[in-house]
């Protein structure tokens, strides 16, 4: 029997992970709730997803604009194994006693803080943390994207320090209210938590971070540093993450030289929504001097933690204990191809 998901909060994530979740065969979308009557729950109801609301005000909303909704958030988390909570920053932490009260098991995602749950998550690094575990955050993109490239050279080459600096997009596509527009905003709180955010994943990694926001709404893109504690040549980093999951290397020499080329690479193969799962790296930035390793790496923050919702639910769940599996699972349901042997 697949497990049942509820996934409360209907926006950038939450509509994404819906769609992976219902592309997996082991388990289904039992509802997903929004507190809002926008266009995104007509197209939420047009896939077949049963949709909940939050307060009866709500539910009064949904109706004037002529849409039944099948309950309640608490009729909701009645139907469901697990819910994944991808409402917005803060707000997570807000609903913790609803979802503990009804004695569900609860995702949350990377605008939460850590000390709100068990375990933060990333599959490929520490899967079995979530082993079982009732409250586990999958950490924000920019951690997840640190994690994705970093934890193979951690684990295969050992790392004696990273430092990098996270250009940051200063919002979503669809958000037309915040900026900067005309401005690049340094983070001056430095170094900037997403260091300390990596840690709660890979615990002993000894990583600094710098942050700025630049007027972008595509991409963020990383400049990394790794002192690394074998020698080794760029060829053999750059085949190893060919062999890592949701890590995918472009090339300069083949025109992708920007964010936007990165976004139109995803636009050309087809994908729903033009979502880049995986990390892009440019191959032809990666250097080494000596045993420092530098490059580059784009992050597309509206689906790169998608497919880690998936395998923490498994996780969580006690689906499969093999995290590699979970990830090949998940990447064949989402059309992300699986790497180099
Ligand atoms: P979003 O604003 O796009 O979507 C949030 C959704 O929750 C909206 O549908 C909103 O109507 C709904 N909502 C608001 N209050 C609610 C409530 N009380 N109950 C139920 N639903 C409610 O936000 P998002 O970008 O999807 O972010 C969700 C979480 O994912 C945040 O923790 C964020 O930090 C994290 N995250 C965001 C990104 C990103 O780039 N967008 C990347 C990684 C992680």
């Amino acid at each position: 029997m697949p497990v049942k998901v509820a996934i409360n909060g209907y926006g950038t994530i939450g509509k994404r992970v819906a769609d992976a979740v219902a592309a997996q065969d082991d388990m289904r979308v039992i509802g997903v709730a929004k507190r809002r009557p926008t266009y995104e729950v007509r197209t939420a109801i047009g896939k077949g997803y049963p949709f909940y609301t939050i307060t009866e005000e709500n539910r009064a909303d949904f109706k004037r604009r002529g849409l039944e909704v099948a309950g309640l958030l608490p009729d909701m988390l009645k139907e469901a194994d697990i819910v994944v909570d991808c409402t917005p920053e803060d707000v997570g932490a807000e609903n913790k006693p609803l979802y503990e009260k009804a004695g569900r098991p609860v995702i949350y995602q990377g605008g939460e803080e850590a000390e709100l749950v068990e375990a933060s998550f990333n599959a490929a690094a520490n899967y079995k943390e979530a082993w079982g575990k009732r409250a586990v955050r999958v950490v924000s993109c920019n951690t997840t994207g640190l994690c994705r490239t970093l934890f193979p050279l951690y684990r295969d080459l050992g790392i004696e320090d990273v430092f990098a600096v996270m250009v940051r997009r200063a919002v979503d596509p669809q958000d037309a209210k915040k900026g900067p527009v005309n401005a690049i905003t340094p983070a001056l709180k430095v170094p900037t938590h997403h260091g300390p955010d990596v840690k709660t994943v890979i615990h002993d990694l000894p990583i600094q971070t710098m942050a700025v926001v630049v007027p972008t709404t595509l991409m963020h893109l990383h400049a990394i540093q790794v002192t690394l504690k074998k020698d080794v040549s760029a060829k053999d980093v750059i085949a190893l993450w060919e062999r890592t999951p949701r890590v995918r290397l472009v090339d300069g020499g083949e025109e992708v030289k920007s964010t936007s080329h990165v976004m139109e690479l995803a636009r050309e193969l087809g994908r729903s929504r033009s979502d880049l799962f995986e990390i892009a790296v440019w191959r032809d930035g990666v250097s080494v001097v000596g045993r420092k390793l530098y490059y580059y790496q784009a992050v597309h923050q509206e689906s790169d933690v998608v497919p880690e919702n998936v395998d923490c639910i498994r996780s969580m769940l006690e689906l499969e204990t093999d995290p590699l599996r979970s990830i090949a699972k998940t990447d064949r349901g989402m059309g992300i191809p699986a790497p180099r042997k």
